[in-house]
């Protein structure tokens, strides 16, 4: 028997989760009849400020100041926020069973949550090295929650002047190498692509980025640079770690280490009671996944791409965690809700850059204009603008990347690719 049912009940307490609370309260519900059911100590936040203000700023951004709903423009939803809505926030609570069909939550402290309709917002977990030797030494760190970024943080400071090892290219590597750059430290950026950020960037745009870090004293181990192990003191902390390429070994030093290869999606809990697709819960245009009365929104979702005649994906993003949160909720009081037409977006910010891309960076790759101090990219299949860039773009050009990624103009790449002229190129 379930100790509470809950009309609505949110599972995971991240970007998504605070966005469908908005959603709901903006609804008007009943004391009560809403429940947020989150592992973490802390209500919804902005996850992005993790590893930009969190790491750097001086003083650094701390909660309560990034609590969702701030990123998207909306109230700031610490948990008295949630208290004066009637939606009961339980954090430190990790769910460790479901059953579907009983429509029956469990926690890791024995306590069971009932619901009438379920959305899972459980986000990923970052990829853990745990098979590789060495991997429990003190000074390895990853970066997901808030109380991953406090210990990272002091970490930082602790370490400043010193040399800091970086496993990973993506967003993570990026991210935190500039922070640790910022702060004092030495960052090592090691990972095995041809250039930084491969699953969006091509080689010219990706050399781009590196030059501009290493002129901020970044050092990149690239082009097959594998981490292999890592190596420890007798006292169990980390020296350093073992790298690899072709069949060449060194060890990078370092008694501080971030990894970030990777998120995976956090769904054990639901693999064999509903439908699965691309590592996430496949939902249809309104998330709702193969049982009756579950949705899936943010990370976890594999969703049908409207725009692109309903291909399937998955989004790791938040602007896509805060809109399908908001769709779900429209979908479940509103019948006619149109299926979700999400635009592909993405963006980051490291140093003095930040970047922004709208669509898809299939097709030919087409670079205008240097790193300074703008530069845009525009990919070309079929002849039509499919996917396009801009470094330091301005409000307008945001509104033109939409506009393009959008609609996808027929463009002459030939006559696009002679010019110099990021601006000229936007509006070519
Ligand atoms: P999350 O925000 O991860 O929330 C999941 C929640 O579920 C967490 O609170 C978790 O503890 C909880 N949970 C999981 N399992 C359980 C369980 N069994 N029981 C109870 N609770 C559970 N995206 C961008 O577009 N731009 C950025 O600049 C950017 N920066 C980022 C920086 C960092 C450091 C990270 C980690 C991510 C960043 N992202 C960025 C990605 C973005 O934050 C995610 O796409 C977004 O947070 C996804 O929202 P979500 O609600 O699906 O998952
Ligand atoms: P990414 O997938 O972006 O990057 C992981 C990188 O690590 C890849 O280049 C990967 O290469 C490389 N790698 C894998 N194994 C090794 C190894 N043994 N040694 C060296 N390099 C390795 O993931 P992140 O960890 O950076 O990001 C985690 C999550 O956080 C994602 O969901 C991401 O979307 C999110 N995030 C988003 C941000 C943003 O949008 N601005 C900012 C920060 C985080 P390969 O591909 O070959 O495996």
């Amino acid at each position: 028997m379930a100790s509470k049912v809950y009309k609505y009940l949110i599972l995971g307490g991240g970007n998504a989760a605070g966005y469908a609370a908005r959603a709901l309260a903006a609804r008007g519900l009943g004391k009560s009849e809403v429940a947020i059911v989150s592992k973490e100590a802390v209500a919804p936040y902005e996850r992005p400020a993790l590893s930009k203000a969190f790491l750097f700023a001086d003083p650094p951004a701390r909660l309560p100041g990034f609590h969702t709903c701030v990123g998207g423009g909306g109230d700031r939803q610490g948990p008295e926020w949630y208290a004066e809505n009637g939606i009961d926030l339980i954090l430190n609570e990790e769910i460790v069973a479901a059953d579907l069909a009983a429509k029956k939550l469990s926690s890791k402290v024995g306590t069971e949550f009932g619901f009438d309709k379920l959305i899972i917002a459980t986000g990923c977990s970052p990829i853990v090295l745990n098979k590789l030797q060495g991997a429990d030494l003190k000074g390895i760190h990853y970066l997901r929650e808030n109380a991953d970024a406090l210990e990272l943080y002091e970490a930082l400071q602790a370490h400043k002047g010193e040399e800091v090892l970086i496993v990973g290219g993506g967003y993570i590597g990026m991210e935190v190498g500039a922070a640790a750059s910022i702060v004092g430290c030495k960052p090592k950026l090691v990972f095995p692509e041809e250039h930084v950020m491969p699953r969006l960037f091509f080689q010219e745009m990706g050399e781009k980025y590196e030059e501009f870090y290493m002129e901020k004293g970044v050092q990149l181990f690239n082009h097959g640079y594998l981490c292999d192990a890592f190596v420890g003191d007798e006292n169990g902390n980390l020296t350093g770690i073992k790298v690899c390429k072709d069949d060449k070994k060194e060890t990078l030093t370092g008694k501080l280490c971030i990894v970030g290869v990777g998120a995976r999606p956090n769904v054990q809990l639901f693999r064999d009671q509903v439908e699965m697709e691309m590592g996430g819960i496949k939902v249809d245009g309104k998330f709702e996944s193969s049982v009756k009365d579950v949705y899936a929104i943010g990370d976890i979702a594999t969703f049908p791409l409207k725009m692109y005649d309903g291909k399937l994906t998955r989004m790791e993003h938040v602007a896509h965690a805060r809109q399908s949160a908001a769709h779900v909720v429209d979908a479940l009081f509103n019948s006619t809700t149109p299926d979700y037409d999400y635009l592909p977006y993405f963006y980051s910010r490291v140093f003095s850059l930040s970047w922004q891309f709208f669509g898809e960076n299939a097709g030919e790759p087409i670079l205008v204009g240097d790193m300074k101090p703008k530069m845009s990219a525009f990919w070309i299949k079929d002849g039509q603008v499919n996917g396009v860039f801009t470094e330091a773009p301005s409000t307008e050009d945001t509104e033109i990347m939409r506009a393009i990624a959008l609609k996808r103009p027929s463009v002459d790449a030939a006559k696009l690719s002679t010019l110099t002229d990021p601006d000229e190129a936007l509006k070519f």
